[in-house]
């Protein structure tokens, strides 16, 4: 991936300046921000399955996370996020919420949409996904 790749997430920024930043290392200002990055860490699994499943893993709340080897598995291509609205989620608050839609095919060209409210939670200036509510 070159520097000028736009980013996964669909902000229309490019990698570097929108979730590679988050990749690499930098806490995630917002819960949306959050959110973004961790989407777009599965859109880029398939290049380095290790790096993105940690991602995954590490911004995950510990209390509800899944193994990291579960996390590891291949296999879908994930084709846009639409954020859809967010609660809360600010660099001052503790908690939040993002609501957004995920379009996603697999090997064999089916397509799916995957339609989710998920909350997140801020600790020690890191944003975490806790869980969600997946909706029609
Ligand atoms: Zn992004």
């Amino acid at each position: 991936m070159t520097d000028e790749t736009r980013c996964p997430c669909g902000s229309g920024d490019t990698y570097q300046a929108c979730c590679g930043r988050f990749h690499a290392g930098e806490a995630a200002p917002t819960a949306e921000a959050l959110m973004r990055s961790r989407y777009s860490a599965y859109a880029l699994s398939s290049t380095d399955p290790d790096q993105f499943a940690q991602y995954v893993y590490d911004t995950w709340a510990p209390e509800t996370r899944p193994d990291l080897e579960d996390l590891r598995t291949p296999g879908l291509d994930w084709d846009r996020l639409t954020i859809l609205s967010t609660t809360a989620g600010g660099p001052f608050d503790g908690e939040g919420t993002v609501e957004f839609v995920a379009q996603y095919h697999n090997d064999h060209g089916k397509r799916f949409r995957m339609h989710e409210v998920s909350d997140f939670r801020r600790e020690n200036k890191r944003w975490f996904y806790v869980d969600g509510e997946v909706s029609d």
